[in-house]
């Protein structure tokens, strides 16, 4: 049973500040507004769609859910759903089909809109509505594969980060539970190649630049290679962004305890060149979790790493795998990582993200929860509830969020 979600559309405060201009089309039934890097289209109560200034659908409220649109041309939606009683936020990317439909209906209210137009019209406002109009939603796609390998994930503080791939893939790729990169082989690019990408990227987003907030590094551990291969790499991201807006001033990337033996130094030598923050997939505390999720880390080799980066200013949010272990190991994963995040010292500019665990059918960790006894999806979201209150008892105040790697469009 879903449940309507009427957004509050523009309100008063919205038109009397974010926006700059609005503009009142068909006695009122139609709208168009204005505020930076955006144009917002409005009909009746129930419909309002984003465009970036290239034209292209960025989010949007169409009747009962909200959509979001990635550069790569995949709609996720955003609705309030029913399920035992209890109401909870559904998010997903669409199949094909049903995001074309939610572009089609963003599109009809483009058209609309542009027959409702006066001639003496804002210059800008007209050239973004040609865009959308005319927009190749297929060739879009190809400049996006033209310009980028597939973006999985983002952690969730990233996710309006402008992409740029050191690497493609993962140096390890071996871990049971994790699909992310599998068909993906681990190279780096040149300086060359690097600078590249970058300019493709940029063309990519055009006037929809100024939308992105810091640069992630990518693909899964751009940060692994030595410091003679990845600091020329960072000086041509630095050259090739040398006149983007200052917003996409920090860097961010994933590290692991594992592929990441810096010295204290050196990680300084990344924060004094802009890398701000890494996401650390720490999974568990407990070191036997990690041996069944073929991850050849150890806790205590993650506590070091993140005492490193504290020392050289760098911020971290540690990944938990909220699940993994199953139900043998369940009260020592939950113990283990709870123990490790403590002994952490998380501060100020750290966080925490709490990942429900997705078993991707017919891998070898499903084959393992044969053994191990698979929780249930309840079961996964309990021990998410108890991490939270257990990490608050045990002193970690740094933000909590949720990470699921099913919800995330680039
Ligand atoms: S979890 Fe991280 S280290 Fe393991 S295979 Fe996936 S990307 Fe690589």
């Amino acid at each position: 049973m879903v449940e309507p979600v009427i957004p509050p559309l523009i309100t008063e405060h919205e038109l009397g500040s974010a926006y700059r201009e609005v503009l009142s089309l068909a006695g009122g039934e139609l709208g168009v507004a204005q505020k930076a890097h955006m144009l917002s289209l409005f009909s009746g109560k129930t419909k309002l769609v984003h465009l970036d200034l290239e034209g292209r659908m960025h989010r949007a409220w169409l009747g009962e859910s909200s959509y979001q649109r990635g550069l790569d041309g995949r709609v996720r939606r955003v609705r309030v759903d029913r399920e035992h009683g209890e109401r909870s936020l559904a998010i997903e990317v669409l199949p094909g089909t049903e995001g074309e439909r939610v572009l089609a209906e963003a599109r009809a209210l483009v058209d609309a809109v542009v027959g409702a137009l006066p001639q003496a019209a804002d210059p800008l406002v007209v050239e973004v509505l040609r865009r959308a109009q005319t927009h190749q939603t297929a060739a879009e796609a190809e400049r996006f594969r033209a310009a980028y390998d597939p973006i999985p994930i983002l952690p969730p503080d990233e996710s309006r980060a402008l992409v740029v791939q050191l690497t493609s893939g993962c140096s390890w790729n071996r871990c049971t539970f994790c699909h992310l990169y599998r068909d993906a082989r681990f190279a780096l690019k040149s300086p060359p190649a690097l600078g590249e990408h970058i300019r493709r990227v940029l063309g990519l987003l055009g006037r929809a630049l100024p939308l992105r907030r810091g640069v992630f590094l990518g693909q899964a551990n751009a940060l692994v290679m030595t410091r003679d291969k990845l600091l020329p790499l960072l000086d041509v991201v630095h050259r090739e962004l040398a006149g983007a807006p200052a917003e996409l001033g920090s860097l961010s990337a994933f590290v692991d305890a594992f592929s990441s033996p810096k010295r204290t130094e050196e990680w300084a030598e990344l924060r004094a060149r802009g890398v701000e923050g890494v996401s650390l997939g720490l999974e568990s505390g407990c070191d036997d979790v990690l041996a069944t999720l073929g991850k050849p880390a150890e806790s205590a080799g993650a506590t070091r790493l993140v005492e490193q980066l504290h020392e050289a200013g760098i911020g971290v949010g540690v990944i938990v795998l909220c699940g993994a272990g199953g139900k043998r190991w369940q009260a020592r994963h939950v113990e283990a990582t709870v123990d490790t995040l403590a002994r952490m010292a998380l501060c100020q500019g750290d966080r925490v993200y709490l990942s429900p665990l997705q078993v991707e059918p017919g891998s070898r960790f499903a084959a393992s929860l044969g053994e191990l006894g698979a929780l249930s999806r309840f079961e996964i979201e309990a021990q998410a509830v108890e991490l939270r209150a257990r990490l608050r008892q045990a002193g970690v105040t740094v933000p909590i969020a949720r990470y699921d790697i099913r919800r995330f469009v680039y």
